[in-house]
């Protein structure tokens, strides 16, 4: 039996857990205006229907996961899950809300240090600075997040062409898997960048715990694919078309 099948074998008990940017849709200059492939959505909505549980988790705010994916049944959890969707509701860690001051400040200043970096407010509990419109600005960029994280007692996270500034919670991909992966037997997640290790790392000692029969890690290839995800991975597709292949493929060996 394949990884995919034992996957679709009993899929009231599996998760399939799908990262959004590079994996659902396409990286662009202009971060905001990310959009999901159009058959996203559609891909998303089978797999609702089939499995137990189907969820996206990002680094974008809930509220942005929702806007682009209007789909019943799809759990979100953004922020790398700082946020979740609760019903039309979003619930925000607690721990979260102490750092709100912090993000804003460290925005505010990271605005007025570097102009011609792009500074992305997302939501209150993270700022992004990118440098994929001005890569002459990468060394000064990742010198600031360093100064600002250390100023702010925030972390950083590196991501595409961006670091992101985020509080230093015991939170990320990982323990935002462990959660909709638990009472699962079998579990999938897709992603294509650095964050995503942490999903990988997660489904990987589930298995070993025993927690988990199987565990299916999928990479999306593209030129800025960080060779540890691409090497770890069970299965390497082409970029957001590969993924959505994969995806419904999936669907297919269930219905
Ligand atoms: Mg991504």
């Amino acid at each position: 039996m394949t990884l995919l099948s034992a996957l679709a074998a009993d899929p009231a008990r599996a998760a399939v857990i799908v990262d959004f940017d590079g994996t659902l849709a396409p990286i662009v200059d202009d971060p905001p205006a990310a959009t999901p492939l159009p058959e996203a959505a559609a891909t998303l909505d089978r797999l609702a229907r089939c499995f137990g549980r189907v969820a996206v988790v990002s680094g974008r705010p809930v509220s942005f996961l929702r806007h682009h994916l209007p789909v019943d049944g799809l759990t979100l959890f953004g922020q790398y899950g700082v946020e979740r969707s609760v019903g039309d509701g979003i619930e925000t860690v607690p721990a979260a809300a102490r750092w709100v001051e912090a993000v804003h400040r460290a925005a505010d200043e990271a605005e007025a240090e570097l102009p011609g970096l792009f500074v992305e407010r997302k939501g209150t509990v993270a700022v992004g600075l990118h440098w994929r419109r001005r890569p002459d600005l990468e060394a000064a960029a990742v010198d600031l997040g360093h100064r600002l994280a250390g100023l702010h007692g925030l972390r950083l996270e590196p991501g595409r062409q961006t670091v992101e500034l985020r509080p230093p919670l015991d939170v990320d991909k990982g323990t935002a898997v462990e959660e909709l992966a638990t009472g699962a037997s079998a579990a999938l997640f897709i992603g294509d960048d650095r964050g995503d290790l942490a999903a990988f790392d997660t489904l990987t000692r589930l298995v070993d715990e025993g927690r988990l029969t199987h565990a299916v890690r999928v990479a999306v290839r593209s030129s800025e694919a960080p060779a540890e995800l691409l090497d770890r991975a069970d299965f390497v597709v082409d970029g957001p078309r590969g993924a959505l292949r994969l995806l419904d493929e999936l669907v297919a060996l269930v219905v």
